[in-house]
């Protein structure tokens, strides 16, 4: 039988495999196809890479991006294979990397290596060049209701806006701070995406309660989709009051223990009871006296149901019916009062 030799090194009266006797065949098999070169488009700000026209990952470290694109354009010819990726040197956005082979042909357990290399394009990515240009959808407008805010408010407020934006960013890619400005009223927040603005709206309700209104302003119209453009802006005020402040409310009498962005919880004065009203009813609230107006004064004298006390101003005594907690006081004792609309309570 002539023509049975490797077509390689010519060897005769041997197993052909492809036209060629198994040592060449080793030598000459690829289990592996790796490009000479891979490039990679990756935005600069955020690490995210354009994989088949789609901007994906973020955050993702660059070492991370060079072994995916790796994994990414290596095509294996055979099963049963163990693939090792090593980056070699890095000068600049070009990468060496080697491809390290192991794989098991005709029974024999063979390694080859591969040299690649990967070059990173960098590009702006559509949400960061959005970031660049300063692109916000919405605005969210921090005031206090009839008073000004307070250092304290805003601090708390942005960490908050901070926080909500940085937890939001990972799925909504538009969740950021695009620029902030101080007024003397308050604060404007200008943020990427109105769904991110809406997160941070309901996280700042849950902290300080307050009410939200809404309003879109036409900007000017898309030229190439011919739609308008809306940007969104969101009033946030704070309450008139704040916890400890003291309210009237429907002839109640209260102090406010806690808000939250269901409504205002408060201590019924007259009731001696815990309470709550809905941010609805907003407007029927009265803040009608701070701590600062708390006085102090001298119990004068006590009986099971009566107790006497001096008024703070005009240290008239004052005879008030002897409530449930007031048990304890001893004449001479040291007692907070409030007095409002000619009534006087006392705090304990
Ligand atoms: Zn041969
Ligand atoms: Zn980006």
């Amino acid at each position: 039988m002539g023509g049975n030799f490797c077509i390689k090194c010519g060897r005769s009266n041997t197993q052909l495999f492809k036209g060629l006797c198994r040592e060449c065949f080793l030598k000459e098999y690829k289990p592996l196809e790796v490009p000479e070169r891979i490039e990679v488009e990756v935005c600069p700000h955020c690490n995210a890479q354009l994989i088949n026209g789609k901007w994906t990952g973020r955050g993702i470290p660059e070492d991370e991006i060079i072994y995916r694109a790796l994994e990414n354009n290596i095509i294996k010819k055979v099963e049963d294979i163990i693939i090792d990726l090593e980056i070699l040197q890095k000068r600049g956005t070009i990468s060496s990397c080697l491809v390290r082979a192991e794989a098991k042909i005709l029974g024999e357990k063979i390694t080859q290596d591969f040299y690649t290399e990967v070059r990173l394009k960098k590009r702006a990515c559509p949400y960061c060049s959005r970031y660049k240009s300063g692109y916000y959808e919405a605005v969210i407008q921090l005031r206090a209701d009839e008073r000004s805010l307070e250092l304290e408010e805003i601090k708390k407020a942005e960490q908050l806006i901070n926080k909500t934006l940085q937890k939001s960013w990972g799925k909504d890619k538009l969740a950021y701070l695009a620029k902030k400005t101080r007024q003397k009223e308050g604060a404007d927040y200008y943020i990427g995406s109105y769904k991110a603005a809406k997160r941070v709206i309901t996280a700042l309700r849950e902290e300080f309660g307050g009410i939200v209104g809404e309003s879109p302003k036409l900007m000017g119209r898309d030229k190439s989709t011919g739609k308008n453009i809306y940007r969104i802006w969101i009033s946030f005020k704070l309450p008139k009051f704040k916890e400890g402040d003291f309210i009237s409310y429907k002839g109640r009498t209260g102090l406010i223990k806690a808000m939250d962005s269901h409504g205002i919880l408060f201590y019924d004065l007259d009731r001696q009871e815990m309470s709550t009203v809905l941010w609805r009813e907003y407007q029927r609230i009265e803040r009608i006296a701070t701590p600062a107006d708390i006085k102090k004064t001298t119990v004068t004298a006590i009986s099971p149901s009566r107790i006497q006390i001096l008024d703070p101003i005009s240290y008239e005594p004052i005879d008030l019916k002897l409530k449930p907690g007031m048990e304890n006081l001893k004449i001479g004792d040291q007692v907070s009062v409030i007095q409002i609309n000619n009534k006087t309570y006392i705090l304990g």
